[in-house]
């Protein structure tokens, strides 16, 4: 099975999976910066013990911090496994059912790899 796609949208759309791709690393790089500082920080002073309030506040932000980094890296590996599926031939296939992604939908969300059927009933299962 060859991707529905014609070939001037598929390009369109790796150009778009590809910037996005490219924010979401400096988006990633920001955060981990933001993150190494707070932990350098606190290597630094080591007066965390003088003021719970503020150690936990900075424990919180980094805590946060960590859990976009996660949420960008979980991103990052969709538009990755969106960009291979392109390689593969199989981009616009729906990765559960098999039908063709409407390209409506990939216009809007280009890393998609299943149809709104089968991305809704993922996530009512998670
Ligand atoms: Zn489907």
């Amino acid at each position: 099975m060859t991707s529905p796609i014609p070939q001037q949208k598929l390009a369109e759309l790796r150009a778009a999976l590809l910037a996005e791709q490219q924010e979401l690393a400096d988006e990633r790089e920001r955060l981990m910066e933001a993150v190494r500082a707070y932990t350098q920080d606190s290597e630094g002073h080591g007066d965390y013990g003088d003021n719970p309030a503020d150690q936990a506040t900075e424990v919180f932000e980094q805590e946060k911090d960590l859990a976009l980094v996660d949420a960008l890296t979980a991103r990052s590996e969709q538009v990755a496994h969106a960009l291979r599926r392109m390689d593969e031939g199989t981009y616009g296939i729906c990765e559960v059912c098999g039908q063709p992604i409407p390209i409506e939908r990939l216009e809007a969300l280009p890393s998609a790899t299943l149809c709104i059927r089968d991305a809704n009933n993922m996530r009512g299962r998670a």
